[in-house]
């Protein structure tokens, strides 16, 4: 039978919070009243959570358990949960607690009230370092100026997508992933519902400042040609200056002031390579992400998986987490 809720998180790591984060979320879903299932995926943990979702899911008939094979990052691994989701609404959270079971009950209500995709809204954050607030604001900034979808501000991945959201979801097979880029991408009727981020129960953050920067930048690079389109702008600029540079040049020359040589060749030599290099970067980052895509290898693979959505529709089984 078809659950109306299924709820989706990534467990990287998370093996003392995991049966909190279960009691949680189990107290929550009884009280919403309807048929649910918790979908768990193990992010290749190498720290007991495994075990600790392994012993859930045998307590837990609806709890069902993606365990991939090795780490594939947190997008993918929620990828991963909506594959294998079978509800009416899906709701993906992270297991650390950051973000309150509670509100799924909110998030349930406006969906109930036709709402497609219900992202919630950190009205506040507790916990969190003033670098990683300011950092945040400044993502958000940036990402709203560089692409076309509107992406709300001070949103995460905590949020309920509609089965038609999720269905389109899961057609989408790009490698970098910025799930809450394509979540707005879609479509829908989409609403936000606030609330007040919690620190962590415990442990810490997986995204350390170096993998917070890949996360930008594929951010910007799954929505966003603009950082091409600037080599442009940058040279139409570079070439009026150089236009009027080689007039001013020639003049001197012809009245016999011959500008001093070496220091003014050398700053503009160096100046242009500079150039040239980070715009060769910007292609580059781009060229590896096409590279990406065309070897087409499968998003994850998965250890062990329940039966996922397609194959309990009518479509022919697929290979391992190459599902669709
Ligand atoms: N996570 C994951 N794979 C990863 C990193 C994180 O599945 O490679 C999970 C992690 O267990 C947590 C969620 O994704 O439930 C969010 O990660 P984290 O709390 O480290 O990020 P932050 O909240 O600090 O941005
Ligand atoms: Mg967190």
């Amino acid at each position: 039978m078809q659950p109306t809720f299924s709820v989706v998180a990534p467990v990287y790591n998370e093996a003392e919070t995991v049966p909190h984060f279960y009691q949680r979320v189990t107290a929550v879903m009884e009280r919403l009243g309807e048929p649910y299932e918790v979908v768990l995926v193990n992010d290749g943990s190498t720290d007991g959570s495994t075990e600790a979702l392994h012993a859930l899911a045998r307590a837990d008939r609806r709890v069902r358990v993606v365990d991939l094979s090795r780490n594939f990052g947190h997008q993918i691994a929620i990828s991963a949960g909506l594959d294998y989701a079978r509800g009416r609404a899906v709701v993906i959270i992270d297991s650390d607690l950051q973000d309150p079971p509670e509100v799924i009950q909110q998030l349930a209500e406006r969906w109930r009230r036709g709402a497609e995709v219900v992202y919630a809204q950190r009205s506040k954050r507790v916990g969190e370092t003033r670098f990683k607030l300011w950092t945040a604001a400044a993502f958000y900034r940036i990402i709203r100026k560089l692409t076309a979808v509107n992406i709300p501000q001070d949103t995460g991945d905590f949020r309920l997508l509609d089965r038609a959201v999720v269905d389109a979801l899961v057609q989408m097979r790009e490698h970098h992933r910025f799930m809450r880029g394509l979540s707005v991408w879609v479509g829908f009727r989409q609403e936000a519902v606030q609330y007040e981020r919690q620190e962590r129960f415990a442990g810490r953050t997986k995204y350390p400042l170096v993998k917070m920067l890949r996360f930008s930048v594929d951010a910007v690079t799954s929505f966003s040609h603009v950082p091409l389109q600037l080599a442009t702008a940058f040279g139409f600029f570079l070439a009026g200056l150089s236009l009027v540079g080689i007039l001013i040049a020639i003049i001197l020359r012809l009245v016999n002031h011959a500008i001093v040589g070496q220091a003014s060749t050398l700053i503009l030599v160096l100046f242009l390579g500079g150039i040239q290099l980070i715009f060769l970067g910007i292609i580059g980052e781009y060229l590896g992400r096409i590279y990406d895509e065309v070897r087409a290898r499968p998003l994850y693979i998965a250890r062990e998986a329940p039966e996922s959505a397609a194959e309990l529709s009518d479509e022919p089984p697929t290979a391992i987490g190459q599902s669709r």
